[in-house]
């Protein structure tokens, strides 16, 4: 059991990411200090300040970052959000994520994530084009096919992808830049299969967890309750997935609140919905909840699909799920993870369960590089043998984990998590990497 339920929370990403990952290294003997070090911070953060032509015949200046968490596996590899509040701290956050997601699935990358302080909302689409065409020609080389690889994030998109491809490939020319950057319309070297990916992926990802009889008292999807909070690329792609392997989604939400019903919601039907209206709320045959509600809801199975920090220390406690999914970026806070641990609540980590996104950037980079073009099959194939094998891997190391716990290591230690052995086994890939190329000089 652990000891750790008092306390207040902390909602900064960054805080939360850092603190994850102190929490894992308890679970590593042997690493020199020195490494953690190096792997706990960003090797590089890049920030540009620009001026731009608006509309109006004004100009404003933009203020623009890329942080390159690490690339000792391969170039970086991350989104570039635009938004009003996006902070260098939390894309920092962000790189880490991806430096870790990268490694537990095993892609030749690094971590990276990028952001500009603009509202896109407020912004014309010929503004956004000279927004972005500037960035890249602000971080000029600092972005490349073998450097670091941007992908669409939070209000950001094919279009800008295709943006970015033709302002790297404008300044770099004769030679294949298609692999610039990931996301990309299909028309431009995108990859089939990239759009529902991320919740592909989770949905694999949970079946092979289940399967490995890691949740007490959940061994399929089969009749399995679901509650998914976001509606989005990521929400409404895996509630229709989990619906037709036979769990029932009843309850679900987006920004504007939330929707239940315990006979079943149709994925489908709620989509339409939420397209014709702007919203899930009102669905016919609904009943309406809040979001806080949403979190909370008698179910086997919850999904987090919006935004960060939502379970905190605050609402921990009232979760009814047997598992967490984690399909949005660092949705439960540290001090959350102690009281779903101490309540028997399984997480599925992030890091795992919302890898399926960068798995096919990474097979649209290949594709690039190669000038191939795969089918869906064949990128579906893929994508779930690499998630198979990534949540095999991470129960294999939480089994060996507990096993160590059981036999005293590390005195007062709680038992291990998910997340825990998911970063072990990322931390240590990265290490033995470190050591392998060694210091220069
Ligand atoms: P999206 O913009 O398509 O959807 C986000 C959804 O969340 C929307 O339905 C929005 O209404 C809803 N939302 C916003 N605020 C909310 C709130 N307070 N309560 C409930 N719902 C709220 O975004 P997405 O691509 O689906 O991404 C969702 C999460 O998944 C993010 O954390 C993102 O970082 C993560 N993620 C996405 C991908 C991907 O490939 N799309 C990959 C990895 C991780």
């Amino acid at each position: 059991m652990t000891t750790q339920t008092s306390g207040v929370d902390n909602l900064d990403l960054f805080v939360n990411a850092q603190l994850q990952f102190k929490q894992a290294l308890h679970w590593i003997d042997g690493i020199k200090e020195g490494i953690i070090d190096y792997l706990i911070t960003p090797k590089r953060t890049i920030h540009v300040r620009f001026p731009v032509n608006m509309d109006d015949g004004s100009i404003r200046t933009f203020h623009g970052f890329r942080v390159l968490h690490n690339r000792v596996r391969g170039p970086g590899k991350g989104g570039i959000r635009y938004h009003p509040d996006v902070t260098s701290a939390e894309v920092t956050a962000l790189a880490a994520f991806m430096t870790w997601k990268t490694a537990v699935v095993d892609l030749p990358f690094g971590g990276g994530k990028g952001g500009i302080v603009c509202n896109p909302k407020e912004l014309s689409r010929s503004e956004l084009r000279r927004i972005t065409r500037r960035f890249v020609a602000e971080l000029g080389d600092a972005i490349g096919p073998h450097t670091d690889i941007p992908a669409p994030d939070v209000y950001t998109n094919a279009q800008t992808m295709a943006w970015i491809y033709d302002t790297y490939d404008t300044m770099h020319p004769g030679q294949n830049n298609r692999a610039v950057v990931t996301g990309k319309p299909l028309e431009l070297g995108g990859s089939v299969g990239r759009d529902e990916a991320t919740a592909r992926g989770s949905w694999y990802a949970t079946e092979e967890l289940l399967k490995l009889g890691v949740v007490p008292g959940l061994d399929s999807l089969d009749g399995a309750t679901v509650a998914v909070q976001g509606y989005g690329n990521a929400g409404s792609i895996a509630a229709r997935l989990f619906h037709d392997s036979g769990a029932k989604i009843i309850a679900v939400s987006d920004s504007r609140g939330g929707i239940c019903n315990d006979d079943g919601l149709d994925p489908r039907e709620v989509l339409l919905h939420k397209e014709q209206t702007g919203s899930v709320v009102g669905f016919p045959g609904s009943r309406e909840i809040s979001n806080s509600d949403l979190l909370v809801y008698q179910c086997d199975i919850l999904i987090p699909a919006a935004l960060e920090c939502q379970i905190t220390f605050a609402n921990a406690s009232g979760v009814k799920a047997k598992l967490i999914v984690e399909d949005a970026n660092g949705p439960v806070t540290a001090k959350a993870d102690k009281v779903l641990q101490d309540k028997g609540v399984i997480v599925l980590p992030d890091i795992v369960a919302n890898a399926g996104g960068v798995v096919v950037s990474y097979f649209e980079w290949v594709q690039n590089l190669e000038n191939q073009s795969w089918d869906l099959e064949k990128v579906e194939t893929r994508l779930k043998k690499k998630m198979d094998l990534a949540v095999d891997q991470t129960v294999e190391k939480y089994r060996a984990l507990l096993e160590k716990h059981k036999g005293g290591f590390n005195g007062s230690q709680a038992e291990p998590t998910l997340r825990d052995a998911a970063l072990v086994g990322a931390i240590e890939r990265i290490a033995t990497v470190v050591l392998q190329r060694d210091i220069w000089p």
